[in-house]
């Protein structure tokens, strides 16, 4: 029997499994979904059970599938009717959708498809034989297959070197945000300071669950620019876009870019929905840039990019104004250059950006949100340190991930594309920049899974061992 392994049940893992469940296979076969810490079917995004951490997209665009654009919508009309296309839903019931396709994709499944769920970690990968992986899990089993779809997707965030040991190793610090929950920590709970560090989307994600838990205290964000995300407007209004986004140098775009958001506003428009046009041209411009003009897009524009392209719900938006302005909320724009444990308190030493004097601030708790990790060759993580060993992974030379064909099949250190090993999602990004949403990954879902009977089909039967 051949066997498919996903590895991560994630949003991406999960689809994978949904549409090769749902292929016609004209020989048996077994697909096995591996997770190591989450429920099936949530991640890192979905796997909150806090009702103030909304999608930032709104419901009518978060469908799972590309051809079946309300199929969210027709399920949300069943279980939850408050909700339509415009609302920002709750991730949690986004979690509950996600579950149910999965449960009805595995309750359809073929009589020649078996199904499984493991609750496991992959720790390592190699080559079997020609067409076969070996995998080694956590609980100590092992399986040979003969795909396997990498969905490990965002990897937990890295330590920051201004940290010091004192502090990094002390219960004043969260590593990992999407994981470790603050309302119950005792400092949250006497409301004393909270440093954030990040002032992106998990930095909003926190400071709205401290909010929530009536949190009193002061929390404080910081980073370079200081930057925070954009609201998406209450009522968005599709535009077309007036000039040609390909072939432009970042630097040239991002002017045409800023050229045509003016010019909306003074149409009356929102600028936001000039970002949503260029959209689809993402990949393409992305992949049309030299390595050359994508660090200088990296260095230059990335802050700028994020908080414009990366919005939040408009109702969100307008609760950080208003932490911001009642001072609950500060924002500081600097370097952090030391955190350490002084009187059992962090003590955070920062430059504001512009100014050459040094800034001291004091905190009970520092949360980690400066967001996910990319640096593969840097990372810890086993099952990555095992694909670099053997060979059959190689970094994006801009650290963004793993560097894989347009088959999404994963390219070893001599530059082939590995056969029947594939990758989907955040590991992308130095392929596609545009890869982490919803809108991305369910069409990438797809191709891949469409592509795996016929890798299979030319390979020698395959034996599922388990021990
Ligand atoms: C907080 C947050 C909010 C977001 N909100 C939105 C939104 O509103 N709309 C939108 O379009 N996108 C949103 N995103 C983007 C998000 O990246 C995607 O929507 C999607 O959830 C990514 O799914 P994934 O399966 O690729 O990765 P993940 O969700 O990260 O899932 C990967 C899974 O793989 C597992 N795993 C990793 N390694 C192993 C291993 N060795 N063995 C076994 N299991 C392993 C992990 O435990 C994890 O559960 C959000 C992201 C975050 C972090």
């Amino acid at each position: 029997m051949k066997h498919i392994v996903i590895i991560g049940a994630g949003f991406s893992g999960a689809i994978v499994a949904v549409h090769l469940l749902k292929q016609p296979w004209q020989e048996p076969v077994e697909i096995t979904l591996v997770e190591r810490q989450n429920p099936f079917a949530q991640g890192a995004a979905y796997s909150t059970e806090n009702p103030v951490h909304l999608l930032n997209v709104t419901a009518g665009k978060m469908s799972a599938f590309p051809d079946q654009p309300d199929h969210l919508l027709q399920w949300l009309k069943k279980q939850y009717p408050v909700y339509d296309a415009a609302s920002y839903i709750p991730r949690m019931i986004y979690a509950q959708y996600l579950a149910t396709i999965l449960q009805e994709a595995e309750a359809q499944k073929r009589f020649n498809t078996t199904f499984r769920k493991i609750q496991d970690e992959v720790l390592a990968l190699e080559t079997a034989n020609e067409s076969q992986y070996l995998l080694q899990l956590k609980s100590g089993h092992s399986l040979t297959v003969s795909a396997v779809v990498l969905a490990m997707g965002n990897f937990p965030p890295t330590n920051p070197t201004f940290i010091d040991e004192t502090l990094l190793h002390s219960d004043r610090y969260i590593q990992n945000p999407w994981h470790q929950a603050l309302p119950n920590r005792k400092e949250v709970i006497h409301h004393q300071p909270v440093l954030l560090i990040g002032t992106g989307l998990t930095m909003v994600d926190k400071v709205l669950e401290l909010v929530e838990s009536g949190y009193q205290g002061q929390m404080m964000a910081v980073s370079r620019h200081g930057l925070l995300p954009h609201a998406h407007p209450s009522v968005p209004e599709p535009v077309a876009l007036t000039f040609d986004p390909l072939n432009q140098s970042p630097l040239a775009l991002s002017r045409l870019l800023r050229k045509a958001c003016q010019e909306c506003l003074n149409a009356g428009g929102h600028w936001q929905d000039v970002i949503s046009a260029l959209r689809p041209f993402n990949q393409v411009i992305w992949s049309g840039w030299s390595l050359a003009e994508r660090r200088q897009f990296i260095r230059h524009l990335r802050p700028y990019w994020d908080i414009h392209r990366h919005l939040i719900a408009p109702q969100i938006g307008s609760q950080l104004d208003a932490l911001q302005q009642s001072g609950q909320l500060k924002v500081y724009a600097g370097r952090i250059k030391s955190m350490a444990i002084q009187e059992s308190k962090a003590m955070i030493r920062m430059k504001p950006r512009h100014r050459s004097v040094l800034v001291e601030l004091e905190a009970a708790l520092v949360v980690n949100c400066i967001g996910p990790d990319t640096r593969l060759d840097k990372m810890k993580d086993p099952l990555i340190k095992s694909l670099f060993s053997q060979g059959l992974i190689t970094a994006d030379p801009l650290g963004l991930g793993l560097l894989a064909d347009q088959q999404y099949q994963v390219v070893d250190k001599t530059g082939q594309s590995v056969e029947g090993l594939y990758a989907i999602g955040p590991l992308l990004k130095g392929l596609f920049w545009e890869t982490i949403a919803v809108a991305e990954l369910r069409a990438q879902a797809v191709a891949i899974s469409s592509q795996i009977p016929a890798i299979l089909a030319h390979q020698p039967q395959g034996v599922a061992i388990s021990s």
